[in-house]
């Protein structure tokens, strides 16, 4: 324990010290009031203090007074040492603000007691000020990743904003959410889940400019304030940033995750000047990220306001589209490149709104996904696909199969076996005649998981094909894990497979490797007779696109089955 004795008198001083240091005392000791009330100023002045009542120039009580004073001064223990005893001055000292006095001639027993139990006060002292502090860590972060929280947050963000109105700079407020977090939860369980936001946090920590605040305002999450700015173009690039930083996979409980995360951001002053304006404009924009295909940002623009009504109507409208009977399946065919001959169709869905007219699948599938309607809308696409195919084939159509799209979301979740098992059934459709399509992300995100699923579906008989292969990033090494019968390689390939010789390599090198894999390639978004030549040259097994025709109703894709083959592939 460090202490501070301020006395005049050199033999009394001596004294003083040699007991107190052999008592254990770290001592400071000075020699006269203003002595001591300097070395009371320094920073790291000790909190326990004997003070000769009678001193020259500054006395004791003086010292006393002004320690009092000072205000946010640490608490400062007073131990009083006074000629006079008698309790008249006693008590004058104790009112200057004396904790305790000890009259001269002392005792050195008593002094050692009364100075002990000063010692019990102040370290009782730090416990209250270490358990505050605690208290009040524990009230402005989140204990998961220690980050400030939700009120630490729009502290902080109340400072910025004061400050760049003063400096009349820009600020802006970014809203991070992760896209599908849920699911990992729901598969691998909530202990990598917090793993996996901890991360996070570490990765987000590290886009950071100083002065810039992260936060988690609770599940996945996360908001950044960043000040300073000189343009709109500064808080892109750390939204840019942070959206990289998040590409690596995380590595957790053994499991090799893909995560990707939703940015929204809005600025001060154009989308407001209060944190809840600005926190809800971030939030608006962010839900906008995750419309058009997360994985990327939004900056906050004032249609986006309505766009979050028309969402919750959207929502709210799609619950009771598939009881209104307002979803329609177009089917797309798919031809095999060698002989022209259709070999099956892709059921691609649609939304007849009764006042926005035919929804394309991006205007409503991601909130489908969201909300987990997806479950009943995938039911519904499974039965109607199965039901139209076994139509086809009563009516005389040569036997073929329909590919249905399976969203990861749908695809991780235990209904889908029963759900396919049941469309099949009542239908009566062979089990060979339907395909499911799954994207990388289905299988990235738990392959494990994902494994047991497919040897399921394989072994009740359905046709399993990786769509968008290319656009992720699986390699087809990756597939080997995966008893997957076709692939289809993705549109954005067979776009420039014509000029980009990057891509027509890549493409070539997907049709060896899935043939060395005994899979089927299928090129999707074939629009081309260059394409479509370019294709029969790599070997490519069959493909779909606009050339051929685009999704069509069934009725008309009846009518293509009837085209003699020629017609089919336009040459
Ligand atoms: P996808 O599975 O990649 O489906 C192919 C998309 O490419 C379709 O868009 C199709 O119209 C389009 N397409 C076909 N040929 C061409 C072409 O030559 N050029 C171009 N530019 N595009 C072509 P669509 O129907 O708008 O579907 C978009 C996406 O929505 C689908 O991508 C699929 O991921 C999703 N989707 C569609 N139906 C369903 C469904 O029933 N369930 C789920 N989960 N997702 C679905
Ligand atoms: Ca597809
Ligand atoms: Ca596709």
């Amino acid at each position: 324990m460090r202490a501070l004795v301020a006395e005049d008198d050199p033999i009394s001083r001596r004294l003083l010290e040699a007991m107190l240091v052999k008592w254990g005392y770290e001592l400071i000791v000075a020699s006269s009031g203003e002595e001591a009330w300097r070395l009371l100023q320094e920073e790291d002045a000790p909190r326990l203090v004997i003070l000769d009542w009678m001193m020259p120039g500054m006395d004791g009580v003086q010292i006393c007074r002004e320690i009092r004073k000072q205000e946010g001064r640490p608490y400062t223990y007073i131990v009083l040492l006074t000629a006079k005893n008698e309790k008249q001055d006693a008590v004058e000292g104790l009112h200057a603000g004396a904790d305790d006095y000890v009259a001269k001639p002392f005792n050195p027993q008593e002094l050692k007691v009364r100075l002990r139990a000063g010692k019990r006060v102040l370290d009782l002292q730090s416990e209250l000020l270490a358990a505050r502090a605690e208290l009040q860590e524990r009230a402005t972060h989140d204990s998961l990743t220690g980050l400030p929280n939700r009120l630490l947050f729009a502290d902080r963000l109340n400072q910025c904003l004061a400050a760049a109105r003063r400096r009349k700079d820009l600020l802006a407020v970014m809203f991070l959410d992760l896209d599908r977090f849920k699911l990992i939860n729901d598969t691998l369980g909530h202990n990598a889940g917090d793993q996996l936001l901890r991360k996070v946090a570490d990765r987000l920590k590290t886009c950071l400019r100083e002065g810039d605040t992260l936060a988690r305002m609770g599940g996945d999450e996360f908001t950044i304030t960043l000040a300073d700015m000189q343009s709109e173009r500064d808080a892109v690039a750390v939204a840019q940033r942070a959206l990289d930083a998040l590409t690596d996979q995380f590595l957790i409980a053994g499991h090799e995750l893909f995560i990707s995360t939703s940015i929204g951001i809005s600025l001060f002053p154009a989308h407001g000047s209060d944190v809840e304006t600005l926190v809800k404009n971030a939030d608006a924009a962010m839900y906008r990220a995750k419309e058009q295909g997360r994985n990327c940002y939004k900056v906050f623009s004032g249609s986006l306001n309505v766009d979050a009504t028309a969402r919750v109507r959207l929502e709210s409208g799609l619950r009771k589209a598939i009881d209104k009977d307002q979803l329609v399946l177009h089917y797309q065919p798919r031809v095999d490149i060698r002989s022209g001959r259709i070999t099956g169709g892709e059921a691609l869905v649609r939304w007849q709104h009764p006042e926005l007219g035919l929804l394309p699948p991006d205007q409503f599938i991601p909130v489908a996904e969201e909300t987990g309607l997806i479950v009943g809308l995938t039911e519904w696409v499974l039965r109607t696909a199965c039901d139209q195919n076994m139509a086809w084939q009563r009516a005389g159509h040569p036997i073929m199969d329909v590919a249905v799209n399976v969203s990861a979301r749908h695809f991780q979740n235990a209904s889908l076996l029963t759900a396919v098992e049941n469309a099949l059934h009542s239908s009566g459709l062979a089990a060979e005649c339907l395909c499911l399509e799954l994207t990388e992300n289905a299988l990235t995100l738990n392959p494990e998981a994902a494994a047991g699923v497919l040897r399921d579906l394989k072994s009740m008989g359905v046709r399993l094909a990786i769509d968008d292969f290319g656009a992720g990033r699986a390699s087809l090494n990756y597939l080997k894990r995966f008893p997957v019968d076709v692939v289809k390689i993705d549109r954005s390939f067979v776009r420039d497979l014509t000029t980009d010789p990057n891509d027509a390599a890549i493409a070539g090198a997907v049709v060896a490797m899935a043939h060395s894999l005994k899979l089927k390639v299928v090129a999707e978004g074939v629009e081309t007779l260059e394409q479509l030549d370019f294709l029969r040259s790599l070997n490519c097994d069959e493909m779909q696109g606009y050339f051929v025709s685009r999704p069509v109703r069934p009725a008309a894709f009846a009518d293509l089955l009837m085209e003699p083959v020629a017609a089919v592939i336009g040459s």
